[in-house]
């Protein structure tokens, strides 16, 4: 085929929008913001369910918590009132004995119930604070997705706008290219990765990087500048420099 140099060169202006087209849309499906805010998805519903478990905890543990301080208020008081007995000095020498005596048991019985009410105090403690952490994080890793979020709609608008600005270049740059021509830039890039016309740089090819024999090059030399060569080893459309 033949074709005047003004025209393959134009095929290397196509080439570079098309291969512009082509980085826009590999840009646009690799943005790291997708897997990014895919991560924070599934940390946000690992969240929600531990913070649906200790929730519970917290509940059960404020139940044991309330029952203790019940427990320890029953005994207070009915020691209160034995120790009123005792003041009030009406009782006989063996009421009071056995008043004494109960009082020892209930003091006893106090101390072992406020142990017990540290102890659930502690957990109450735990479980509140890994409450507090959880609830801290959602409000932190949905803040995170919303910058995500904002950062990845600015990345889209950006890469947006040089695709159209590309695809408008082309449009405008197709109607000027012979049509025979193009319809085989058209064939060759779409069998050939996306790359239709290449430069040929020194004795290679900029299509698939390998050199052409020195015979092949000769033969080129001795062409005239508008036969159209192709590379033997990709098929590409070769235009010199
Ligand atoms: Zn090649």
């Amino acid at each position: 085929m033949k074709a005047s140099v003004a025209h393959q060169n134009l095929l290397i202006d196509l080439q570079k929008i098309d291969t512009t087209i082509m980085a826009c849309g590999v840009k646009l499906s690799n943005l790291p913001e997708h897997e990014q805010i895919k991560a924070i998805h599934k940390r946000l519903e690992d969240s929600a369910i531990e913070l649906k478990v200790v929730e519970t905890e917290l509940e059960d543990v404020s139940i044991d918590l309330r029952r203790s301080e019940v427990d320890v208020e029953a005994v207070t008081d009915r020691m209160k009132k034995d120790e009123a007995r005792l003041n009030a000095g009406t009782a006989s020498p063996k009421e009071l004995e056995q008043t004494q005596h109960e009082l020892a048991t209930l003091a006893k019985r106090k101390a072992e119930l406020e142990d017990g009410e540290l102890e659930i105090m502690m957990r109450h403690d735990s479980v509140k604070k890994r409450l507090d952490e959880l609830a801290s994080d959602e409000v932190g890793l949905k803040q995170l997705e919303l910058e995500l979020n904002v950062r990845l709609e600015n990345a889209k608008t950006e890469i947006g706008a040089d695709l159209e600005r590309a695809k408008s270049d082309r449009a405008s740059l197709v109607p000027q290219i012979e049509t025979a021509l193009y319809e085989l830039y058209e064939k060759v890039r779409t069998s050939a990765n996306g790359v239709g016309a290449a430069l040929l740089i020194g004795n290679k090819c900029d299509g698939c990087h390998l050199e052409i024999n020195a015979i092949e090059i000769e033969r080129i030399k001795s062409l005239a500048t508008d036969e159209l060569l192709r590379c033997e080893e990709c098929r590409r459309i070769l235009v010199r420099i």
